[in-house]
């Protein structure tokens, strides 16, 4: 049983990630689970060593502790090369090599029904559906056939039997798959991009579970992914976590709050005297 807080070094951490972590290590503490940091910095052009090292300060400063060293998705390549492998074995992958102008071009044309926006930007139009995988090359990212992953786990009946609990509010909720709505909304995503060799949702997925994680706590912006992530365990065998997506903590202006939103970073309000109780105060904790 273990809790987990998995920040992305790109930004200092803010009132919103302090909210994700003192949540998860409080359920911790109430449950007896363990607690584990995972650093998610599989997109090197964004991640830097100093806030990789305000992470670990913040953190021990709302007063948590953690197992060391702690995983850094950066050291886990061949995890996920190997998760890939095993998709691409059951022949559910396809190279492509289409830049977002590529695909924004093909979204023009008019569609039916939908703008083309899903829970990963834009629904992968397919042009490079029919490539074989054979044929990848260095500049090509890798994606799920979406349709092919449906069918390979037996079809509409299946994918419903496919679920997730949501453990946030007063009672778990039990979410269902759709194998309409997979289409639809989420499509052909991209499993390995061309610069990183995966992508967040294949990390995520193979890191909760070498990590044993029980609980997954994270925003309610990521809620979307979660049926992406539920899809991915059933296709490589994996357990499913539960999940607690927590509401986003906003500006005064209602505005949610970003990396680049200094002024409300833990650091600046450490150094304006602000106390944890105060951080835990203000997040209503
Ligand atoms: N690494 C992600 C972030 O910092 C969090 C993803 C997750 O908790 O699954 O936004």
């Amino acid at each position: 049983m273990c809790e987990r807080f998995a920040p992305s070094p790109t930004g200092l951490l803010h009132l919103g990630h302090a909210f994700s972590a003192l949540t998860a290590w409080d359920a911790a503490r109430q449950s007896g689970a363990g607690f584990r940091l995972r650093i998610e910095d599989i997109d090197i052009s964004r991640a830097r060593p100093e806030f990789e090292a305000a992470i670990y300060r913040d953190l021990a400063w709302l007063g948590l502790q953690w197992p060391r060293p702690v995983m850094r998705q950066s050291e886990r390549m061949p995890a996920y090369k190997d998760a890939l492998n095993i998709l691409i074995k059951k022949d559910l992958c396809y190279p492509c090599s289409c830049t977002r102008r590529d695909i924004a071009t093909a979204l023009a044309a008019p569609q039916e029904g939908s703008d083309g926006t899903g829970v990963d930007g834009q629904v992968y139009p397919g042009t490079c559906r029919n490539r074989p995988i054979s044929s990848r090359t260095d500049k090509d990212a890798i994606r799920l056939n979406m349709a092919k992953a449906i069918r390979h786990l037996g079809g509409d009946a299946a994918i419903k039997a496919l679920q997730f609990v949501e453990i946030g509010g007063t009672a778990a909720i039990t979410h269902r798959l759709d194998a309409g709505d997979l289409m639809t909304s989420c499509g052909d995503i991209v499993l390995a991009r061309r610069d990183i060799g995966t992508s967040y949702h294949l990390a995520v997925v193979v890191d909760d579970a070498a990590e044993s994680v029980s609980t997954v706590t994270r925003g309610r912006d990521m809620f979307e992914a979660t049926r992406i992530h539920r899809l991915l365990q059933a296709l490589l065998g994996l357990p499913t976590p539960g999940y607690r997506h927590h509401r986003l903590i906003r500006d005064v202006n209602g505005k949610r709050l970003a990396k680049r939103d200094d002024a409300r970073s833990i650091d600046a309000y450490r150094a304006a005297g602000k106390s944890v109780a105060d951080i835990r105060h203000l997040l209503g904790l």
